[in-house]
């Protein structure tokens, strides 16, 4: 590598950790966006001019094939899927750095060259990608709801024999560098491995593994990094690497349940049994205008968004009922859960889509202790988030998990389809309770049938 592409390396790295800083806050997200693209663009054109391995017909190839792929994701993917595509690039950046990895590696076997550099950091670069892979193709089928299989007995048990395996296959690959056998051995464990380790994961632990996949794609780039002997790649990795392990800590906290926990002892996936008995006569239903007229006379009006109102792409009409209940002199604040919808920061992310201010987003430990004080909850396609058996059901996959208690809101109106269960698969005490008023109908057309209603007061 010449200075000029050690330049052009550095400027884009330190382009990404400045986009990363800002990232960090609401207001400089967007700037954030652009630092982090403007390190992206001067990586490519860099990584381009200093290639001498690969014609450029292939490059173009390339480059036109994922531009058709990606741009016709772009159009054809719905918001709701956003998380599931997530889940799936992370996936592909962890497939790419296998490839990369037993490239490199193949072609230097079967070149002859001295092969013990390559060989511990591509035995790393192939099982941690071969493991997100697999581990992000059954994430991907699980956010999509395609997949409720929980495993079978002993699964984890099978995982443990895997990790012995690729722990013995990446000393062989390394030990006995010459021979490309074991690095492929690695790879088909480390795929076994993702599938193992991430299929009995379900109920409320989803968004500890998508933050834990996302941090692996990372540190899969890292090993793939040294492998090419790409500095850039290996400063990349390490950010993605390192912020997503945080994200993953701050998903356990969110959960209150530790890593190993999520990983190797699996919360158990309801199954919604037991309906009957929990709601059988006790659920309260209610209208838009009854609602409005509740609004009418209240001070503080909390709304709680959860995964329908990514469903129903009802955060503009929010926006709007906001508006009018504010122009009527009512405070109204938005009740955030960290894991409300299905990927981290999905509620904050639609919000500010409509405009909702910042100010108005209150964070789970903050908002909880004023709910008592609080009117009018309007709970909008929220489910598992406000779901009071996480307190109460030692034995529930969700148990010890943090809720925003809208339960003790002075009333508390539930907006959804029906009374179907949430990602978790559990039924929810809180729409029979005393103080719950259940709206069923589709998120965003009852919240336009609120507002409207709130009009003729
Ligand atoms: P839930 O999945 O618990 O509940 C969503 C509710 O929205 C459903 O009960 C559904 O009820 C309702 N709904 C669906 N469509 C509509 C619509 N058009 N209008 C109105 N309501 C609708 O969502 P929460 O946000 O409360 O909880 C998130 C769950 O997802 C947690 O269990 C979390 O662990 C998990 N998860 C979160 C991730 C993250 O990173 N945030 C990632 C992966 C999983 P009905 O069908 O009756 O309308």
């Amino acid at each position: 590598m010449d200075d000029w592409a050690a330049l052009g390396y550095l400027v884009a790295a330190v382009l990404f950790i400045l986009g990363l800083k800002r990232l960090s806050r609401p207001r400089t997200a967007v700037r954030g966006n652009q630092y982090g693209a403007a390190g992206m663009l001067v990586a490519v054109l860099v990584t381009l001019t200093d290639n001498s391995i690969i014609g450029f017909e292939w490059i173009v190839g390339g480059l036109i094939l994922g531009t058709v792929v990606g741009a016709l994701l772009a159009v054809k993917v719905q918001m709701t899927a956003m998380p599931e595509l997530v889940a799936l690039f992370n996936g592909f950046g962890g497939g790419a750095s296998v490839l990369v990895a037993a490239a490199s590696y193949t072609q230097a076997v079967d070149l002859a060259t001295d092969t013990s550099r390559l060989s511990s950091s591509a035995a790393l670069a192939s099982l941690i990608g071969a493991v997100t892979f697999t581990g992000s193709l059954v994430a991907f089928a699980k956010l999509r709801e395609a997949l409720h299989w929980s495993g079978f007995p002993g699964i984890t048990i099978l995982s443990g024999l895997g990790v012995v395996a690729a722990v013995v296959f990446a000393v062989l690959t390394v030990v006995d560098a010459e021979n490309a056998l074991w690095l492929w051995l690695l790879v088909a464990v480390g795929a076994v491995l993702g599938l193992l380790v991430v299929v009995p994961i379900g109920g409320a632990d989803m968004p500890v593994v998508i933050a834990l996949l996302n941090s692996l794609s990372g540190m899969a780039a890292v090993a793939a990094g040294f492998v090419l002997d790409n500095s850039l790649l290996i400063i990349a990795g390490s950010l993605v690497g390192a912020s997503g392990l945080i994200l993953t800590q701050i998903m356990c906290v969110a959960m209150n349940r530790t890593l190993l926990a999520v990983m190797f002892s699996p919360a158990p996936v309801g199954n919604g049994a037991e309906v009957d008995d929990i709601y059988a006569g006790k659920v309260r239903f209610t209208s838009p205008d009854d609602v409005a007229m509740l609004l009418e006379s209240a001070e503080r009006v909390a709304i709680v968004p959860g995964y329908g109102l990514a469903v129903a792409q009802a955060q503009h009409a929010v926006r709007d009922l906001t508006r009018r209940l504010q122009d009527r002199g009512v405070e109204v604040v938005f009740g955030i859960h960290p894991v409300a919808g299905r990927m981290p920061g999905h509620m904050n992310v639609l919000l500010a889509e409509a405009e909702v201010s910042y100010e108005r987003l209150v964070e789970m430990d903050d908002i909880n202790p004023t709910f008592e004080q609080t009117d009018v909850t309007i709970v909008i396609g929220a489910n598992d988030v406000v779901n009071p058996v996480a307190r109460t059901d030692p034995s529930s996959p969700i148990a010890g998990m943090p809720i925003l208690d809208v339960d003790k809101s002075d009333v508390v109106v539930v907006i959804k389809r029906s009374l179907s269960p949430g990602f978790a698969g559990i039924s929810n005490p809180l729409f029979a309770a005393d103080n719950a008023l259940m709206l069923f109908g589709d998120g965003r057309q009852a919240v336009v049938d609120i507002t409207k209603s709130l009009q003729a007061f």
